[in-house]
């Protein structure tokens, strides 16, 4: 069996060169911690929760990239028959983390919404829009 190509299951853009966040211009960060598509400003106002899942589902889904990009361990699954379970795991990990995304993002606009900046200090107010 040959490997497939990487971009059938890249979730993670290598450099995203811009914040993800409409009519933002800053820069990506890009960390080991996963926490990239996002400026520096907009990572600092979402909701902790929000960043840490988006970290934990990062590494899962980094994991098991790196089988899916180490021909060693890539055969090594393929001759334990696992690929079917390497295969799911990569598609929930993916969707675990374009959720976790998603999420980040609705806490950044949330956030702006509110009055922006104050996010990181407390939790996000639950008040309805008067
Ligand atoms: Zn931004």
């Amino acid at each position: 069996m040959t490997q497939p190509s990487s971009t059938s299951i890249s979730a993670t853009p290598a450099a995203p060169s811009a914040c993800g966040v409409p009519r933002c211009s800053q820069p990506a960060l890009v960390s080991e911690d996963g926490l990239h598509g996002f400026c520096r400003m907009h990572l600092g106002v979402a909701a902790p929760a929000a960043r840490e899942r988006l970290a934990v589902t990062a590494r899962r889904l980094a994991a098991l990239q790196a089988i899916w990009d180490d021909p060693q361990a890539y055969e090594a699954v393929v001759a334990s028959d696992r690929f079917l379970k390497l295969s799911h795991a990569t598609c929930v990990a993916t969707e675990m983390f374009d959720s976790a995304r998603e999420r980040l993002m609705l806490s950044i606009l949330q956030s702006e919404a509110n009055g922006g900046g104050g996010a990181s200090l407390k939790p996000a107010p639950t008040r309805s829009i008067a």
